[in-house]
């Protein structure tokens, strides 16, 4: 299974980081390993600085043009990581690809669109609509599966709204999307890493 991801999908968070909004969309990868396990777990690594939070529409494939599932995911991020790799431009797999950096919620029926939201302890940090995303779910598909082999079951990382912050260890962090064919949750706890 492979998890394609989407930088910058939402000009907003383009913005907020201050990274230009892509003529073509910005792709990368993260290893399967990151789909969380144990369940329910976040797990920050140890001596780093600051891991954020990206809410995201996550399409689970059922061939290269079709979904057959969707679900509520978070990017987790080593920010600094990746701010340092940005500047060397290197790839970003140090500061996207640990354990537990892809937490999935129940996957639902998919929908042409719908709305993304997390909050950490409680708090509103991050709200937006799949509308508002630079390239559309069959732009993006289109793009995909003109350069790679796609195969059933992989997943790909939207985008995530404006709002992107930090995650410290005993936070709660709560994400949903939700649209007509139903609502998909995650409830999380932060924790650090005991490697
Ligand atoms: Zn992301």
């Amino acid at each position: 299974m492979s998890i394609y991801c989407i930088g910058r999908n939402y000009a907003e968070h383009a913005r907020e980081l201050g990274n230009e909004v892509p003529a073509e969309p910005v792709v990368f990868l993260k290893p399967s390993s990151c789909v969380e396990l144990p369940r329910g777990v976040i797990e920050l690594p140890q001596g780093i600085a600051s891991v954020h939070h990206e809410v995201e529409l996550v399409l689970r494939l059922a061939s290269p043009t079709q979904i057959d599932a969707v679900a509520v995911g978070i990017d987790v991020t080593d920010r600094a990581t990746q701010a340092k790799l940005k500047q060397a431009q290197l790839p970003w797999l140090l500061a996207k690809g640990r354990p537990t950096f892809a937490p999935l919620g129940n996957f639902i029926a998919p929908a042409s669109s719908g709305e993304l939201m997390l909050k950490v302890n409680g708090q509103i940090k991050q709200q937006g609509s799949t509308e508002q995303m630079i390239f559309s779910i069959p732009k993006l598909l289109e793009f995909l599966s003109s350069r790679f082999a796609l195969a059933p079951g992989d997943l790909v990382f939207t985008g995530t709204p404006q709002g992107v912050g930090e995650m410290k260890a005993g936070d709660h962090i709560q994400a949903e999307f939700r649209s007509s064919s139903g609502a998909s949750v995650l409830d999380l706890k932060v924790a650090a890493a005991l490697r």
